[in-house]
Parts: structure tokens; sequence; C-alpha cells
């Protein structure tokens, strides 16, 4: 079971306060989207708006092309699974799954067949005699994902689901959404304020900022080409280097670059910790940062992140991340280069 997801022209206002404006995404069948932003840019709202526990002030919501703007929850196609999973700490884990089923009016024997079904998805078929309180809280959230997938639904909506879990579990998880989301094959609307979750599960990311939708694509696509400053910076660490457009090119601390620039005057250059390489890693085509003193160099396992303070711009301070191998000491200098494919300009803010 599954459904495109149609949103046109929605916006929402509490009072004076707009939550939302101008939001328009087209959902395609068994498609994974992650809504990705900041505290308050109103994934909440939107998702609240998809599974009818708002109506929105403008615009419309379609399913599969039918209009549901004003369809109660209980009659849309949609399940909600919230980040405070709400299990029924008496019942069982299978009368749990089966409660949506025995609301809808389902019979016994098949509710009991379909929890089971649902609670072998999530791996927890052996355990469905149960109650919730004898499971850990990863346990937990896959009982909330198996009740909701129990009433079958075209889109599911996931506010936030793995957010009272600890990171090795969240990234467990994370993977475990994704397999079952592929197997089923339901759409999927998560919300999250965490890019590397959003990166992990997503088909399409959308980012969200005060409201509006700043930026969406694939994760790599968002990550490497974002179409703003914001969604650059809340995708993940970088370095914003000034520069300047010109007749001849990019005007930078580091010398004129041919690389497009989207506005005349001032542009701010997003460069990424990991595409700042020591030199003669990169053939002559790269651009040479100069030399750079190391101020302090961290190991993480896969990289080393350091800071770096350039010479040729002694008021900025960069993020690496060099090669794991020999971390710097603090005072070394290291001469420091990148492919102008990695610098992506912007006008300043
Ligand atoms: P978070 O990640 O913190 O949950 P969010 O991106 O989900 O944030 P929303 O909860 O959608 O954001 O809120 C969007 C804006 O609408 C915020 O400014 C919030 O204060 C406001 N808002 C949300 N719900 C209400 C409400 N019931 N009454 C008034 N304002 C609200």
């Amino acid at each position: 079971m599954t459904a495109r997801v149609t949103l046109s022209g929605i916006g929402h206002s509490f009072g004076d306060a707009v939550a939302l404006s101008g939001i328009d995404l087209d959902i395609a069948a068994g498609e994974y989207v992650t809504l990705l932003g900041p505290s308050g840019c109103g994934k909440t709202t939107l998702l609240s708006i998809l599974g009818g526990f708002l109506e929105p002030t403008r615009g419309r919501v379609e399913l599969d092309g039918r209009d549901v703007t004003r369809v109660p929850p209980a009659k849309r196609p949609t399940a909600t699974m919230f980040q405070d999973y709400a299990l029924f700490p008496h019942m069982s884990l299978r009368d749990n799954v089966a409660f949506g089923l025995r609301m809808a009016g389902v019979d016994r024997k098949t509710r009991h067949a379909k929890a089971l079904e649902r609670l072998d998805l999530v791996g927890l078929k052996d355990s469905a005699h149960r109650r919730p309180h004898e499971l850990s809280g990863g346990q937990r959230q896959r009982v909330a994902l198996a009740r909701a997938l129990a009433v079958e639904p075209e889109v599911l909506l996931l506010d936030e689901p793995l957010g009272a879990l600890d990171l090795k579990l969240r990234r467990a998880m994370q993977d475990e959404l994704k397999a079952i989301q592929r197997r089923v094959g339901t759409t999927f609307v998560h919300v999250t304020h965490d890019q590397e979750e959003a990166m992990a599960i997503a088909d399409r990311i959308v980012v969200m900022n005060a409201g509006r939708i700043e930026d969406q694509g694939p994760p790599a696509q968002v990550y490497r080409r974002p179409a703003s400053l914001f969604s650059a910076g809340f995708m993940g660490e970088m370095n914003r280097i000034p520069g300047r457009t010109c007749t001849q090119g990019v005007d930078t601390p580091f010398g004129m670059l041919d690389i497009d620039a989207p506005a005349s005057g001032a542009l701010t250059l997003c460069l990424r910790p990991e595409a700042i390489r020591q030199h003669g890693e990169l053939s002559m085509s790269g651009v040479d940062l100069g030399p750079a003193t190391v101020l302090d160099a961290a190991f993480f396992g896969t990289h080393t992140r350091a800071h770096l303070r350039p010479d040729k711009a002694p008021d900025l301070t960069l993020v690496a991340h060099l090669p794991a191998d020999a971390p710097p000491r603090a005072g070394t200098i290291l001469r420091l280069s990148a492919d102008p494919a990695d610098l992506r300009a912007y006008p300043a803010e």
C-alpha cells in the first residue's frame, strides 16, 4: 500500500505567527523523504497537515490525486509514528500492534495474524506475548513501527522517531527503518533535525528554513551542491571564504579563481573540510591555498580534524579533515590546496 503525496501552496499561521508559507512538494509513491531543518522551521506543522491533525490556512493536500485537505486523520490512509511511542503498558506487544485494527473493527483472528506478521517484520515475533516495559528503547521503537504499519497505511509519517535513542542504536535503527520501508513499499515522510540521519535513510532530503523549502534533492546533491548557504551550513561542517565577483573571476584571499558565481558583488565561498588537501595530492588545476599553520589536530578514527590558519588569510580559521594516519602537531606548516569544483559561491549574507 503506497500513495503519491502532492502539497500545493500550503501555508499555515498560528494567529499572527506564520509557521509555513508557499510549500509545494510532490512525493512519489514509495519514496522515502526526510523533512530536515532546525527547530521551529515548520517540520512538525507540515507533518501534522499531512496527517490531518491540522487544517492548513492555505493550500491543498492530495493523496494519489484525491483532495484530503479537510479529511480527518482517522479517515486518511496515513499513519503517524511519534517520538513518544505511547505504547499501552498493560497490553502485550501483539495487542499493541493489533490495536488500530481492533479500532477499525477487524476480527480477532485476522488482526492477531496481521500483528504477528508485522512483529516478524521488525524482528520481534518471538516477543509477541511480552509487555512494553520488558523491552529496550530500540525494541519499543520497533513495536511502534509495527503498530503504525499494521493498519497498512499508504503513507507513514514519522516525527523524530529515533530522537529518544542513543547514538549507536539510532544509527542501527536508521538502517532498519530504511530496509523495512523498502520491503513494505509504503511512502515514508520522516521529520528530523539530524542531517546524518537524513543522509543515511532518505531517497530525497527536503531542507526547510523558516517555514519554507530551502533546498531538496538526493542526499549527495544536497550535500555537494546545496542550493543556498543555509542548506550548505545545515548539511554539515563547512569553511566560509569571503570573495567578490570581478571581471577576471572571483577575487579571494587565495587569489583569483575561475569558478561559477551566482551574483555580482560580495560572495561567500563554501568549502567542505574533507575537500581541503595537503599539497601534492592534486593536479595543477587545484587551487593553491598556500601554507597554513596547524592550530590543533584531533584523531577522529576515519580522519584527523585540524584547525588551520592560512598565511594568505590570517583572519580565517579553516577546518580540514586530513588523513587519519599521522595527525600533525600544532605549529606544523602544511601546504594546502583544493579542487575548484569543490568551491561553491553564494551571495554573501
Ligand atoms: P522542532 O524541531 O523544534 O519540533 P519544527 O520544525 O517541527 O520544530 P514546528 O513545531 O512545526 O517546528 O513549529 C513551527 C513554528 O510554529 C514555530 O515557530 C512554533 O513556535 C510555531 N507553532 C507550532 N505549533 C504552534 C501552536 N500550536 N501555536 C502557536 N505556534 C505554534
